[in-house]
């Protein structure tokens, strides 16, 4: 199948205003260059990749009107994906009307799709994408969770989350003794080794029963063990885990043994959680049909950002299944899960906040007015878009391009 994406009235005969090609994916179409595209919405000017520190990266889309959104690519590795913004996607949006976010998605995710069609692809497509919706919401003067059909819940409920590994049980206890002083009602911990099929270090028995004696049952206490585990070791492991009251566990297996999982959520009633590797709405179709995992985990600046968050949160609520995100980056990231938390009927669960210290939100804030925790719980912004006002002289001191 040709991985060209045609819109119908192209095919239908009628004359197209650009090619319709692959080749004219990134084509600008003729009647680009004014400052106004159909319906008096601007058009894309300029997509302005940024690297903050050697590992942080932002994009920022400006409109022909002097609009500019902005959002947040997944670190995993900058460079490959600020290549893939500016090389790969930029040159197909740029001269597009800014309004046609659902398009520019299509026309980003099929022009590029040899890149991917998983990972870094579409973690530079969430940047844009996440932009532009801030973007729309600038221009319709409404923070974005109205644009998202508004409230559910006033605000987000979110959990501690500790990005530690290798805490000893005592010191792993104390802290999560100080974020439930703080108020948070749940803390998850890191206990292993990722990925090493049941040999790599596993402190995960120890320091859950140390917790759980610092804290009391009345604290929810979540464990991530980044795919440790062989089948037959998760389902001994979570039989243990449930006996101490954990309340999700997520990736015990390999992100990729779906059938694993689903012999693991058959076995066993502690919820089983995972979706941080998935990217794509198709990817987590499978994880529900052939995972049958219990709880879902999409990330905003992985999963190809807010267009297809949406979609994976649909399909979430036509099978029933919480969404408790992955969410590790504090900023930008975390404000666009929020428009997500308070208008996503699947959000019900408190919601992942990194603890960690982190040079955008402690040492050198990227915005003027913070967007903090307060007893376990955020406020979503409620100013046009995402409601984030950027420091522009803490991005100057920051930038590395
Ligand atoms: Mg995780």
């Amino acid at each position: 199948m040709n991985a060209c994406w045609v819109p119908a009235a192209l095919r239908s005969g009628r004359k197209p205003a650009t090619r319709p090609s692959c080749e004219g994916q990134g084509a600008v179409p003729s009647n680009a260059g004014g400052r106004k595209g159909r319906g008096g919405v601007a058009r894309i000017a300029r997509v302005e990749s940024i690297i903050l520190l050697d590992r942080y990266q932002l994009v920022r889309v400006h409109t022909t009107d002097g609009v500019a959104g902005v959002g947040e690519v997944s670190p995993m590795q900058v460079a490959v994906t600020h290549a893939l913004v500016e090389s790969a996607l930029a040159p197909r949006i740029v001269g597009q009307d800014a309004a046609d976010i659902e398009r520019l998605w299509q026309r980003m995710y099929y022009g590029a799709y040899k890149l991917g069609p998983m990972g870094a692809l579409l973690e530079a497509i969430a940047g844009i994408d996440i932009a532009l919706w801030d973007i729309a919401g600038q221009v319709a003067g409404q923070p974005l969770y109205r644009l998202f059909g508004g409230k559910v819940r006033e605000k987000a409920t979110v959990y501690a989350s500790s990005m530690k590994r290798g805490m000893s049980p005592v010191d792993e206890a104390r802290r999560a003794a100080q974020f439930q002083e703080q108020g948070y009602g749940a803390y998850k911990l890191h206990s292993a080794t990722p990925w090493m099929y049941d040999s790599g270090f596993d402190g995960t028995l120890k320091t859950v029963k140390e917790v759980r004696a610092a804290v009391g049952d009345a604290f929810d206490v979540l464990v991530d063990v980044n795919n440790a585990y062989l089948p037959h070791t998760a389902i001994r492991m979570a039989r243990r885990l449930e006996e101490l009251g954990v309340w999700h566990f997520e990736e015990p297996l390999a992100a990729h043994d779906y059938a694993g999982y689903a012999s693991l959520a058959d076995a066993v009633d502690i919820p089983i959680a995972a979706g941080e590797q998935e990217y794509t709405l198709w990817q987590f179709r499978d994880l529900i049909l052939q995972g049958r995992v219990d709880i879902i985990q999409p990330d905003v600046i992985k999963c190809g950002g807010i267009t297809e968050f949406r979609k994976i949160a649909a399909l979430a609520q036509a099978f029933n299944k919480p969404i408790t995100v992955h969410n590790t980056q504090p900023t930008i990231g975390t404000v666009a899960h929020l428009h997500l938390w308070v208008s996503c009927p699947s959000c019900i669960y408190a919601q992942e906040y990194n603890i960690e210290p982190h040079e955008l939100r402690d040492h050198t804030p990227i915005w003027v007015e913070p967007v903090l925790v307060e007893a376990g719980h955020m406020e979503v912004p409620d100013r046009p878009g995402l409601g984030v006002r950027i420091d522009e002289d803490a991005l100057r001191r920051l930038r590395s391009t």
